[in-house]
Protein backbone atom coordinates (compact mmCIF):
# COMPACT_ATOMS: atom_id res chain seq x y z
CA UNK A 1 0.00 0.00 0.00
CA UNK A 2 1.15 3.47 -0.82
CA UNK A 3 1.80 5.58 2.21
CA UNK A 4 1.30 8.50 1.01
CA UNK A 5 -2.51 7.49 0.77
CA UNK A 6 -3.30 5.91 3.61
CA UNK A 7 -4.12 8.53 5.56
CA UNK A 8 -6.11 9.80 2.97
CA UNK A 9 -8.03 6.95 2.85
CA UNK A 10 -9.09 7.39 6.44
CA UNK A 11 -10.01 10.82 6.15
CA UNK A 12 -12.10 11.32 2.93
CA UNK A 13 -13.93 9.26 0.64
CA UNK A 14 -12.82 5.62 0.78
CA UNK A 15 -9.87 4.83 -2.06
CA UNK A 16 -8.19 1.94 -3.47
CA UNK A 17 -4.66 2.27 -3.88
CA UNK A 18 -4.14 -0.17 -6.34
CA UNK A 19 -7.28 0.86 -8.61
CA UNK A 20 -5.15 4.24 -8.49
CA UNK A 21 -1.94 3.24 -10.10
CA UNK A 22 -0.74 -0.28 -9.54
CA UNK A 23 1.80 2.24 -9.24
CA UNK A 24 3.28 2.66 -5.40
CA UNK A 25 4.84 6.21 -4.45
CA UNK A 26 8.67 4.78 -4.98
CA UNK A 27 7.16 3.39 -8.49
CA UNK A 28 5.40 6.20 -9.61
CA UNK A 29 9.15 8.57 -8.31
CA UNK A 30 11.33 6.14 -10.47
CA UNK A 31 9.13 6.51 -13.56
CA UNK A 32 9.01 10.14 -13.68
CA UNK A 33 12.70 10.53 -13.11
CA UNK A 34 14.38 7.43 -15.09
CA UNK A 35 11.82 7.47 -18.27
CA UNK A 36 12.57 10.83 -19.71
CA UNK A 37 16.77 10.19 -19.46
CA UNK A 38 15.63 6.64 -20.70
CA UNK A 39 13.98 8.29 -23.72
CA UNK A 40 17.45 10.50 -24.72
CA UNK A 41 19.53 7.59 -24.22
CA UNK A 42 17.51 5.43 -26.55
CA UNK A 43 18.04 8.24 -28.61
CA UNK A 44 21.74 9.07 -28.27
CA UNK A 45 22.07 5.29 -29.22
CA UNK A 46 20.22 5.42 -32.42
CA UNK A 47 21.87 8.98 -33.50
CA UNK A 48 25.20 8.67 -32.59
CA UNK A 49 26.13 4.77 -32.18
CA UNK A 50 24.34 3.08 -34.67
CA UNK A 51 21.93 1.79 -32.45
CA UNK A 52 24.18 -0.01 -30.95
CA UNK A 53 23.88 0.28 -26.68
CA UNK A 54 26.37 2.10 -24.53
CA UNK A 55 27.57 2.68 -20.93
CA UNK A 56 29.69 5.62 -20.34
CA UNK A 57 33.06 4.06 -18.41
CA UNK A 58 34.29 7.42 -17.45
CA UNK A 59 33.75 10.78 -15.84
CA UNK A 60 35.12 11.96 -19.12
CA UNK A 61 32.51 9.63 -21.05
CA UNK A 62 29.41 10.68 -19.27
CA UNK A 63 30.11 14.55 -19.49
CA UNK A 64 30.68 13.52 -23.31
CA UNK A 65 27.12 12.02 -23.08
CA UNK A 66 25.37 14.39 -21.16
CA UNK A 67 26.60 17.05 -23.91
CA UNK A 68 24.62 16.03 -26.23
CA UNK A 69 21.49 16.08 -24.68
CA UNK A 70 19.88 18.49 -27.12
CA UNK A 71 18.90 21.73 -26.19
CA UNK A 72 15.23 22.89 -27.53
CA UNK A 73 16.05 25.18 -30.56
CA UNK A 74 13.45 28.25 -32.48
CA UNK A 75 12.54 25.84 -34.75
CA UNK A 76 11.82 23.07 -32.98
CA UNK A 77 9.51 25.39 -30.68
CA UNK A 78 8.07 26.49 -33.74
CA UNK A 79 7.85 23.14 -34.98
CA UNK A 80 6.09 21.91 -31.80
CA UNK A 81 3.67 24.75 -31.21
CA UNK A 82 2.59 24.90 -34.71
CA UNK A 83 1.57 21.24 -34.50
CA UNK A 84 0.13 21.38 -31.12
CA UNK A 85 -2.19 24.43 -32.42
CA UNK A 86 -3.06 23.25 -35.51
CA UNK A 87 -4.37 19.74 -33.98
CA UNK A 88 -6.12 21.81 -30.93
CA UNK A 89 -7.71 23.74 -34.12
CA UNK A 90 -8.84 20.47 -35.57
CA UNK A 91 -9.75 18.95 -32.90
CA UNK A 92 -12.59 21.77 -32.36
CA UNK A 93 -13.63 22.92 -35.85
CA UNK A 94 -12.74 19.77 -37.89
CA UNK A 95 -16.06 17.69 -39.24
CA UNK A 96 -17.52 14.91 -37.35
CA UNK A 97 -20.22 13.68 -35.05
CA UNK A 98 -20.92 14.23 -31.14
CA UNK A 99 -20.88 10.94 -29.52
CA UNK A 100 -21.52 10.25 -25.72
CA UNK A 101 -19.09 8.76 -23.88
CA UNK A 102 -19.73 6.24 -21.02
CA UNK A 103 -21.67 7.04 -17.72
CA UNK A 104 -19.99 8.51 -14.94
CA UNK A 105 -20.14 7.98 -11.54
CA UNK A 106 -22.45 10.42 -11.47
CA UNK A 107 -24.58 9.41 -14.24
CA UNK A 108 -23.91 11.78 -16.55
CA UNK A 109 -22.12 11.63 -19.87
CA UNK A 110 -19.76 13.59 -21.59
CA UNK A 111 -20.22 14.43 -25.54
CA UNK A 112 -17.26 14.12 -27.81
CA UNK A 113 -16.31 15.21 -30.89
CA UNK A 114 -15.32 12.14 -33.16
CA UNK A 115 -13.74 14.02 -36.21
CA UNK A 116 -10.08 11.73 -35.78
CA UNK A 117 -10.77 10.47 -39.77
CA UNK A 118 -11.01 13.96 -41.33
CA UNK A 119 -8.33 14.93 -39.44
CA UNK A 120 -5.80 12.37 -40.17
CA UNK A 121 -6.17 12.68 -44.12
CA UNK A 122 -6.86 16.09 -43.54
CA UNK A 123 -3.29 16.36 -41.61
CA UNK A 124 -1.89 14.48 -44.58
CA UNK A 125 -2.89 16.83 -47.20
CA UNK A 126 -1.61 19.57 -45.46
CA UNK A 127 1.51 18.35 -44.65
CA UNK A 128 2.35 16.62 -47.80
CA UNK A 129 1.36 20.43 -49.33
CA UNK A 130 3.96 22.19 -47.57
CA UNK A 131 6.53 19.35 -48.73
CA UNK A 132 5.11 19.78 -52.27
CA UNK A 133 5.00 23.30 -52.30
CA UNK A 134 8.46 23.40 -51.16
CA UNK A 135 7.77 25.11 -47.50
CA UNK A 136 9.41 22.69 -45.23
CA UNK A 137 11.71 19.54 -46.69
CA UNK A 138 10.42 15.97 -46.15
CA UNK A 139 13.00 15.53 -43.19
CA UNK A 140 11.99 18.52 -40.93
CA UNK A 141 11.37 16.13 -37.98
CA UNK A 142 13.86 13.84 -38.73
CA UNK A 143 16.52 16.43 -38.56
CA UNK A 144 15.27 18.37 -35.49
CA UNK A 145 14.05 15.07 -33.63
CA UNK A 146 16.63 15.49 -30.66
CA UNK A 147 15.41 19.05 -30.19
CA UNK A 148 12.33 18.50 -30.73
CA UNK A 149 12.01 15.78 -28.20
CA UNK A 150 13.41 18.29 -25.30
CA UNK A 151 10.79 20.85 -26.40
CA UNK A 152 8.01 18.55 -25.96
CA UNK A 153 9.33 16.83 -22.90
CA UNK A 154 9.36 20.27 -21.51
CA UNK A 155 5.75 21.01 -22.45
CA UNK A 156 4.71 17.79 -20.92
CA UNK A 157 6.03 18.67 -17.43
CA UNK A 158 3.86 22.36 -17.42
CA UNK A 159 1.05 20.91 -18.96
CA UNK A 160 0.89 18.13 -16.52
CA UNK A 161 1.66 20.92 -13.82
CA UNK A 162 -1.55 22.79 -15.44
CA UNK A 163 -3.78 19.48 -15.21
CA UNK A 164 -2.43 18.55 -11.76
CA UNK A 165 -3.96 22.01 -10.73
CA UNK A 166 -6.82 21.58 -12.75
CA UNK A 167 -8.02 18.62 -10.70
CA UNK A 168 -7.28 19.80 -7.36
CA UNK A 169 -9.56 23.52 -8.57
CA UNK A 170 -12.06 21.41 -10.28
CA UNK A 171 -12.53 17.65 -7.80
CA UNK A 172 -15.55 15.78 -9.04
CA UNK A 173 -14.70 12.59 -7.29
CA UNK A 174 -11.80 11.25 -8.68
CA UNK A 175 -9.44 9.35 -6.74
CA UNK A 176 -6.48 10.64 -5.59
CA UNK A 177 -4.03 10.22 -3.28
CA UNK A 178 -3.52 13.71 -1.01
CA UNK A 179 0.56 13.03 -1.87
CA UNK A 180 1.42 16.38 -4.49
CA UNK A 181 4.37 14.29 -6.06
CA UNK A 182 1.88 11.22 -7.00
CA UNK A 183 -0.66 12.92 -7.62
CA UNK A 184 0.93 14.82 -10.71
CA UNK A 185 2.35 11.78 -11.74
CA UNK A 186 -1.26 10.03 -12.07
CA UNK A 187 -3.69 13.42 -12.24
CA UNK A 188 -6.24 14.30 -10.39
CA UNK A 189 -8.70 14.97 -13.17
CA UNK A 190 -10.71 11.95 -14.90
CA UNK A 191 -12.06 14.49 -17.54
CA UNK A 192 -9.89 18.17 -17.95
CA UNK A 193 -12.12 19.84 -20.04
CA UNK A 194 -11.82 23.74 -21.24
CA UNK A 195 -15.73 23.95 -21.97
CA UNK A 196 -15.97 20.69 -24.91
CA UNK A 197 -12.06 20.33 -25.58
CA UNK A 198 -10.69 17.44 -24.05
CA UNK A 199 -7.60 17.38 -22.82
CA UNK A 200 -7.64 13.84 -22.11
CA UNK A 201 -9.15 12.60 -25.53
CA UNK A 202 -7.38 15.57 -27.43
CA UNK A 203 -3.55 14.09 -26.00
CA UNK A 204 -4.21 10.89 -26.41
CA UNK A 205 -5.79 10.68 -29.90
CA UNK A 206 -4.28 13.43 -31.57
CA UNK A 207 -0.53 15.07 -31.29
CA UNK A 208 0.91 12.05 -30.67
CA UNK A 209 -0.22 9.52 -32.38
CA UNK A 210 -0.13 11.31 -35.67
CA UNK A 211 3.19 12.71 -35.18
CA UNK A 212 4.33 9.31 -34.65
CA UNK A 213 3.18 8.23 -37.95
CA UNK A 214 4.79 11.59 -39.47
CA UNK A 215 8.36 11.51 -37.44
CA UNK A 216 8.23 7.70 -39.00
CA UNK A 217 7.55 9.06 -42.62
CA UNK A 218 10.39 12.23 -42.09
CA UNK A 219 12.92 9.33 -41.31
CA UNK A 220 12.47 7.42 -44.32
CA UNK A 221 12.49 10.53 -46.28
CA UNK A 222 16.21 10.55 -44.57
CA UNK A 223 16.76 7.36 -45.68
CA UNK A 224 16.04 8.21 -48.87
CA UNK A 225 18.04 11.40 -48.55
CA UNK A 226 21.02 9.71 -47.60
CA UNK A 227 21.62 6.36 -49.16
CA UNK A 228 19.04 7.08 -52.67
CA UNK A 229 16.87 4.38 -51.61
CA UNK A 230 13.75 3.19 -49.39
CA UNK A 231 14.44 -0.12 -47.92
CA UNK A 232 11.89 -2.97 -47.48
CA UNK A 233 12.04 -2.79 -44.05
CA UNK A 234 11.57 0.75 -44.05
CA UNK A 235 8.68 0.64 -46.18
CA UNK A 236 6.93 -1.80 -43.65
CA UNK A 237 7.43 -0.29 -40.94
CA UNK A 238 6.06 2.68 -41.81
CA UNK A 239 3.00 1.51 -43.63
CA UNK A 240 2.29 -1.29 -40.55
CA UNK A 241 2.22 2.41 -38.31
CA UNK A 242 0.32 4.39 -40.79
CA UNK A 243 -2.17 1.41 -41.31
CA UNK A 244 -2.43 1.50 -36.88
CA UNK A 245 -3.21 4.38 -36.86
CA UNK A 246 -5.51 4.87 -39.95
CA UNK A 247 -7.51 1.74 -38.72
CA UNK A 248 -7.43 3.61 -34.83
CA UNK A 249 -9.19 6.29 -36.09
CA UNK A 250 -11.51 4.62 -38.09
CA UNK A 251 -12.66 3.28 -35.70
CA UNK A 252 -12.32 6.11 -33.20
CA UNK A 253 -15.53 5.85 -31.06
CA UNK A 254 -14.29 2.58 -29.43
CA UNK A 255 -11.63 4.50 -27.44
CA UNK A 256 -14.32 5.60 -25.19
CA UNK A 257 -14.52 2.23 -23.93
CA UNK A 258 -10.89 1.59 -22.89
CA UNK A 259 -9.29 2.08 -20.31
CA UNK A 260 -7.72 4.69 -20.21
CA UNK A 261 -10.68 7.18 -21.17
CA UNK A 262 -12.86 5.72 -18.95
CA UNK A 263 -10.94 5.15 -14.98
CA UNK A 264 -7.54 6.79 -15.62
CA UNK A 265 -6.55 10.13 -14.45
CA UNK A 266 -5.10 12.37 -16.48
CA UNK A 267 -1.70 13.40 -14.89
CA UNK A 268 1.76 12.99 -16.32
CA UNK A 269 1.75 9.28 -17.07
CA UNK A 270 -0.74 9.82 -19.77
CA UNK A 271 0.21 13.09 -20.73
CA UNK A 272 4.07 12.48 -21.35
CA UNK A 273 3.19 9.13 -22.21
CA UNK A 274 1.04 10.24 -25.34
CA UNK A 275 3.04 13.71 -25.99
CA UNK A 276 7.12 12.46 -25.83
CA UNK A 277 6.81 8.48 -24.99
CA UNK A 278 5.12 7.61 -28.15
CA UNK A 279 5.94 9.64 -31.18
CA UNK A 280 10.01 10.08 -29.69
CA UNK A 281 10.23 5.68 -28.56
CA UNK A 282 7.43 3.97 -30.82
CA UNK A 283 9.83 5.29 -34.09
CA UNK A 284 12.99 3.63 -33.16
CA UNK A 285 12.75 0.88 -35.41
CA UNK A 286 12.24 3.63 -38.20
CA UNK A 287 15.18 5.56 -36.99
CA UNK A 288 17.34 2.82 -36.97
CA UNK A 289 16.82 1.47 -40.58
CA UNK A 290 17.76 5.08 -41.01
CA UNK A 291 21.16 4.05 -40.96
CA UNK A 292 20.70 0.33 -41.88
CA UNK A 293 19.11 0.16 -44.65
CA UNK A 294 19.38 -3.39 -45.18
CA UNK A 295 17.06 -6.12 -47.48
CA UNK A 296 15.21 -8.58 -45.64
CA UNK A 297 14.87 -12.04 -47.58
CA UNK A 298 11.56 -12.55 -49.46
CA UNK A 299 10.47 -15.26 -46.66
CA UNK A 300 11.05 -13.49 -44.15
CA UNK A 301 9.47 -10.38 -45.27
CA UNK A 302 6.02 -12.33 -45.99
CA UNK A 303 6.37 -13.88 -42.91
CA UNK A 304 6.48 -10.61 -41.13
CA UNK A 305 3.26 -9.59 -42.97
CA UNK A 306 1.57 -12.64 -41.90
CA UNK A 307 2.29 -11.99 -38.52
CA UNK A 308 1.27 -8.78 -38.82
CA UNK A 309 -2.10 -9.55 -40.15
CA UNK A 310 -3.30 -12.34 -37.64
CA UNK A 311 -2.22 -9.79 -35.05
CA UNK A 312 -4.29 -7.21 -36.51
CA UNK A 313 -7.62 -9.53 -36.85
CA UNK A 314 -7.14 -10.62 -33.15
CA UNK A 315 -6.59 -6.85 -32.15
CA UNK A 316 -9.41 -5.18 -34.09
CA UNK A 317 -12.03 -8.17 -33.70
CA UNK A 318 -11.93 -8.37 -30.16
CA UNK A 319 -11.74 -4.33 -29.17
CA UNK A 320 -14.63 -4.10 -32.17
CA UNK A 321 -16.45 -6.97 -30.50
CA UNK A 322 -16.53 -5.59 -27.04
CA UNK A 323 -17.65 -2.02 -28.36
CA UNK A 324 -21.08 -3.28 -30.75
CA UNK A 325 -22.05 -5.23 -27.83
CA UNK A 326 -21.65 -2.97 -24.76
CA UNK A 327 -23.64 -0.90 -27.46
CA UNK A 328 -26.17 -3.61 -28.19
CA UNK A 329 -26.20 -6.44 -26.43
CA UNK A 330 -28.06 -8.27 -28.91
CA UNK A 331 -25.65 -8.15 -31.71
CA UNK A 332 -24.39 -11.28 -33.00
CA UNK A 333 -20.93 -12.52 -31.92
CA UNK A 334 -19.33 -14.76 -34.81
CA UNK A 335 -23.39 -15.23 -35.72
CA UNK A 336 -24.64 -16.33 -32.69
CA UNK A 337 -26.40 -14.62 -30.28
CA UNK A 338 -23.63 -13.32 -27.09
CA UNK A 339 -23.19 -15.31 -24.26
CA UNK A 340 -22.83 -13.30 -21.29
CA UNK A 341 -22.98 -12.49 -17.36
CA UNK A 342 -25.14 -9.75 -16.23
CA UNK A 343 -23.29 -8.58 -13.42
CA UNK A 344 -24.87 -7.22 -10.07
CA UNK A 345 -24.23 -3.81 -11.14
CA UNK A 346 -25.85 -4.10 -14.51
CA UNK A 347 -22.82 -4.30 -17.08
CA UNK A 348 -22.68 -7.15 -19.15
CA UNK A 349 -19.51 -9.46 -19.49
CA UNK A 350 -19.04 -10.97 -22.95
CA UNK A 351 -18.59 -14.40 -22.78
CA UNK A 352 -18.25 -15.55 -26.12
CA UNK A 353 -16.42 -14.62 -29.16
CA UNK A 354 -13.12 -13.11 -28.18
CA UNK A 355 -13.81 -12.62 -25.07
CA UNK A 356 -14.40 -15.99 -24.18
CA UNK A 357 -10.93 -16.98 -25.67
CA UNK A 358 -9.28 -15.00 -23.19
CA UNK A 359 -9.62 -12.37 -20.97
CA UNK A 360 -7.59 -9.67 -23.16
CA UNK A 361 -6.98 -11.42 -26.09
CA UNK A 362 -6.72 -7.85 -27.63
CA UNK A 363 -3.40 -7.53 -26.04
CA UNK A 364 -1.95 -10.71 -27.86
CA UNK A 365 -3.21 -9.44 -30.99
CA UNK A 366 -1.33 -6.17 -30.26
CA UNK A 367 1.70 -7.63 -29.37
CA UNK A 368 1.52 -9.82 -32.24
CA UNK A 369 1.66 -6.73 -34.51
CA UNK A 370 4.78 -5.05 -32.23
CA UNK A 371 6.56 -7.93 -32.56
CA UNK A 372 6.18 -7.62 -36.32
CA UNK A 373 7.51 -4.31 -36.56
CA UNK A 374 10.30 -4.97 -34.48
CA UNK A 375 11.17 -8.37 -36.77
CA UNK A 376 11.78 -5.90 -40.07
CA UNK A 377 14.87 -4.72 -38.23
CA UNK A 378 16.58 -7.75 -38.22
CA UNK A 379 19.03 -9.55 -35.52
CA UNK A 380 21.84 -7.16 -35.17
CA UNK A 381 20.67 -5.23 -32.67
CA UNK A 382 18.16 -4.98 -29.49
CA UNK A 383 17.38 -1.57 -28.99
CA UNK A 384 15.07 -2.05 -32.16
CA UNK A 385 13.38 -4.58 -29.81
CA UNK A 386 12.59 -2.16 -27.20
CA UNK A 387 9.28 -1.66 -28.19
CA UNK A 388 7.89 -5.04 -27.75
CA UNK A 389 10.26 -5.85 -24.77
CA UNK A 390 8.46 -2.31 -23.26
CA UNK A 391 4.91 -3.56 -24.66
CA UNK A 392 4.99 -6.85 -23.20
CA UNK A 393 5.76 -5.52 -19.90
CA UNK A 394 2.78 -2.47 -20.52
CA UNK A 395 0.59 -5.10 -21.50
CA UNK A 396 0.92 -7.69 -18.63
CA UNK A 397 1.35 -5.15 -16.25
CA UNK A 398 -1.72 -3.34 -17.29
CA UNK A 399 -3.82 -6.57 -17.27
CA UNK A 400 -3.10 -7.39 -13.37
CA UNK A 401 -4.24 -3.81 -12.95
CA UNK A 402 -7.59 -3.89 -15.04
CA UNK A 403 -7.94 -7.93 -13.22
CA UNK A 404 -7.84 -6.16 -10.23
CA UNK A 405 -10.41 -3.38 -10.58
CA UNK A 406 -12.35 -5.35 -12.80
CA UNK A 407 -12.33 -7.88 -9.39
CA UNK A 408 -12.99 -5.18 -6.97
CA UNK A 409 -15.80 -3.48 -9.11
CA UNK A 410 -17.59 -6.84 -9.81
CA UNK A 411 -17.06 -9.42 -7.26
CA UNK A 412 -18.43 -12.63 -7.71
CA UNK A 413 -19.17 -11.63 -11.04
CA UNK A 414 -15.80 -11.23 -12.19
CA UNK A 415 -14.87 -14.46 -10.33
CA UNK A 416 -17.11 -16.40 -12.32
CA UNK A 417 -16.40 -14.82 -15.86
CA UNK A 418 -12.78 -15.66 -14.71
CA UNK A 419 -13.83 -19.11 -14.03
CA UNK A 420 -15.46 -19.75 -16.99
CA UNK A 421 -12.76 -17.39 -18.86
CA UNK A 422 -9.09 -18.67 -17.56
CA UNK A 423 -6.38 -16.92 -19.47
CA UNK A 424 -5.36 -13.57 -19.33
CA UNK A 425 -3.77 -12.43 -22.21
CA UNK A 426 -2.74 -15.95 -24.54
CA UNK A 427 -4.87 -19.00 -25.03
CA UNK A 428 -3.70 -21.77 -23.68
CA UNK A 429 -0.66 -20.18 -22.16
CA UNK A 430 -1.07 -17.37 -20.09
P1 LIG B 1 -9.87 -3.05 -22.92
O1 LIG B 1 -10.38 -2.34 -24.10
O2 LIG B 1 -9.68 -4.52 -23.02
O3 LIG B 1 -10.87 -2.68 -21.74
C1 LIG B 1 -10.89 -3.33 -20.50
C2 LIG B 1 -12.24 -3.05 -19.89
O4 LIG B 1 -13.24 -3.71 -20.66
C3 LIG B 1 -12.40 -3.58 -18.49
O5 LIG B 1 -11.89 -2.67 -17.55
C4 LIG B 1 -13.91 -3.70 -18.39
O6 LIG B 1 -14.40 -2.36 -18.18
C5 LIG B 1 -14.31 -4.14 -19.78
N1 LIG B 1 -14.39 -5.57 -19.91
C6 LIG B 1 -13.54 -6.51 -19.42
N2 LIG B 1 -13.94 -7.74 -19.75
C7 LIG B 1 -15.07 -7.59 -20.46
C8 LIG B 1 -15.96 -8.51 -21.09
N3 LIG B 1 -15.76 -9.81 -21.05
N4 LIG B 1 -17.01 -8.00 -21.77
C9 LIG B 1 -17.22 -6.68 -21.83
N5 LIG B 1 -16.42 -5.75 -21.24
C10 LIG B 1 -15.35 -6.21 -20.58
O7 LIG B 1 -8.49 -2.52 -22.39
P2 LIG B 1 -7.54 -1.33 -22.78
O8 LIG B 1 -8.26 -0.04 -22.76
O9 LIG B 1 -6.37 -1.51 -21.89
O10 LIG B 1 -7.06 -1.66 -24.28
C11 LIG B 1 -7.74 -1.29 -25.47
C12 LIG B 1 -6.81 -1.56 -26.66
O11 LIG B 1 -5.76 -0.58 -26.68
C13 LIG B 1 -6.12 -2.92 -26.58
O12 LIG B 1 -6.18 -3.56 -27.82
C14 LIG B 1 -4.69 -2.61 -26.24
O13 LIG B 1 -3.82 -3.55 -26.83
C15 LIG B 1 -4.53 -1.22 -26.84
N6 LIG B 1 -3.50 -0.43 -26.16
C16 LIG B 1 -2.46 0.04 -26.90
C17 LIG B 1 -1.45 0.79 -26.32
C18 LIG B 1 -0.31 1.29 -27.13
O14 LIG B 1 0.52 2.03 -26.60
N7 LIG B 1 -0.21 0.91 -28.41
C19 LIG B 1 -1.49 1.11 -24.86
C20 LIG B 1 -2.64 0.55 -24.18
C21 LIG B 1 -3.60 -0.17 -24.81
P3 LIG B 1 -15.92 -2.01 -17.80
O15 LIG B 1 -16.63 -3.28 -17.42
O16 LIG B 1 -15.82 -1.02 -16.70
O17 LIG B 1 -16.47 -1.40 -19.06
Amino acid sequence: MNPATIDVEKKAKPMHDKVIGGFSNSGAFLLLVALPPLTYYMWMALEFNQGALFLPATAADWSMWLGRVPAPTPLAIGIWLGWFGFQVLLQIYAPGKWVEGTELKDGSKLKYKMNGWFTWWFTWAVLGGGIALGLYPATILADNFGSLMTVVTLFAFGLSLYLFRYGRKNPKGEQVSGGAGYDYFMGTSLNPRIGNFDWKLFCEARPGLIGWVAINLSLAAKQYELHGTLSTPMILVCAFHFFYIADYYFHEEAILTTWDIKHENFGWMLCWGDLVWVPFTYTIQAYYLVSHPQELPIWAVVGIVILNVIGYIVFRGTNIQKHKFRKNPETLVWGKKPEFIKTARGSLLLVSGWWGIARHVNYFGDLMMGLAWCLVTGFNNVLPYFYIIYFTILLVHRERRDNEMCAAKYGADWDAYSKKVKYRIVPGIY
